[in-house]
């Protein structure tokens, strides 16, 4: 998973790229603490350029950002989330295949 921060005025976008899994989400965390730490930005976390977005890992995402929304006394974060999450894995969804 990789991240890209992109300040605009009072905004800071999280634009994050790669795999967002129950293991990799954590890294997330500390760039929402510095954020706060900067300035009294509001944060938004663009998921939809990852290329592969665990449903566990989106779950417990949201449920830290809560926390972190409460711990940190900040606006609610904004998750851009894609319509269906995307996975790296070479998994072929039966239901859209084209079956002969
Ligand atoms: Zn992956």
């Amino acid at each position: 998973m990789t991240v890209r921060a992109d300040a605009v005025t009072s905004e800071l976008r999280l634009l994050v790229a790669g795999c967002v899994t129950e293991q990799s989400y954590p890294d997330l965390l500390p760039l929402m603490r510095r954020a706060r730490a900067m300035a009294q930005f509001r944060i938004t976390i663009d998921l939809s350029g990852a290329d592969h977005i665990d449903s566990t890992g989106l779950l417990l995402l949201r449920k830290d950002t809560d926390r972190l929304e409460d711990e940190l006394l900040i606006e609610p974060v904004e998750l851009v989330v894609p319509d269906r999450l995307p996975s790296c894995l070479a998994v072929t969804p039966v239901e859209e295949g084209d079956r002969p």
